[in-house]
């Protein structure tokens, strides 16, 4: 019996459960951490190559399915079943991910494997296809996004193949798609919050201009609150602070001129949300 809301659809075709291990090019002696193995189609292959697995499952009848798999076999002791929600496990040292990814936590799941360190050498997943499509999307595209431009930054990642629902048991309702993520070693050195914070003005709304974005007045008081943190933790007198009335008044004409200029219903759907951005503050202002 399946749980529908653990994604639950088991690879049934061989050929394609071969084919996602072996892209993964396993050494010998890797450790991989598999993702939901669930009866375990990926994992007997993944041991066949590589030295140790560990598995994070949900779903405990899963668990005891796989661990039953491999029972009595040498095998055994290369398997480490951990129950729980991998989103939510402190995950130890692995070289590899492989994952029939259940597509609820396909998000969260990239950026768990982003932040590992260190990083694994490379992620072999299998996800919705337009979530795949997203994640090796071009500038110019229709689907790049800013799960593209992210996942982008701190990896390389390319399509593998395409897999039809009906390689499934269950089907699911959509295609998938196989992808391959490389992580970039050294990580950028960058802040990874001012990066997404960033990218969450950049496309706060799809087929605007990244100047709309950062016009409005919510993302406008947000950035000046941003840089006068930024001043005082680091001691930096703030130059151009108005010190009379009449400055004080200047700035807020200003103010309102933007405000003016950004009439537009969609305005507030999707703001962007990080760095101590506070939408019920600026709405009363
Ligand atoms: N790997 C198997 C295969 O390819 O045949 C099963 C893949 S099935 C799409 C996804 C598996 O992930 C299920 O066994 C499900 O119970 C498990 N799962 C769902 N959500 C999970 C989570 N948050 N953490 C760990 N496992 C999860």
């Amino acid at each position: 019996k399946m749980n529908k809301n653990l994604g639950q659809h088991i690879l049934k075709n061989p050929g394609v459960a071969q084919a996602i291990v072996d892209k993964a090019a396993l050494k010998q002696s890797d450790i991989v951490l598999e993702v939901g193995p669930g009866t375990g189609n990926l994992t007997v292959r993944i041991l066949e190559q590589a030295r140790r697995v560990i598995a994070v499952e949900m779903d405990p009848r899963m668990a005891a399915e796989v661990t039953k798999r491999v029972q009595g076999k040498p095998e055994a002791k290369r398997l480490e079943v951990m129950l729980g929600d991998v989103i939510k496990t402190d995950l130890p040292y692995f070289d590899v991910c492989i994952s029939n990814t259940p597509y609820q936590i396909s998000s969260p799941l990239v950026f768990k494997l982003l932040a590992q360190s260190p990083a694994p050498r490379c992620c072999i997943l299998m996800f919705q296809q337009e979530f795949a499509m997203r994640l090796v999307a071009k500038p110019g595209d229709p689907l790049y996004c800013r799960l593209s431009v992210n996942a982008q930054m701190w990896s390389k990642v390319t399509h593998i193949m395409k897999v039809g629902k009906g390689n499934f048991k269950p089907p699911p309702q959509v295609e998938s798609s196989v992808v391959r993520i490389e992580p970039k070693v050294p990580r950028p050195q960058i802040s990874y919050d001012e990066w997404d914070g960033l990218l969450r003005v950049v496309f706060v709304r799809r087929n605007r201009t990244i100047q709309a974005g950062f016009n409005s007045t919510p993302v406008m008081n947000m950035i000046e609150r941003n840089y006068k943190t930024w001043c005082a933790q680091n001691d930096i007198a703030l130059e151009d602070e108005p010190s009379g009335d009449a400055g004080m008044e200047d700035m807020e004409d200003e103010v309102e001129e933007q405000e003016d200029k950004q009439i537009d219903v969609d305005d507030d759907d999707d703001m962007p949300s990080f760095l101590g951005y506070e939408p019920k503050e600026d709405v009363k202002k």
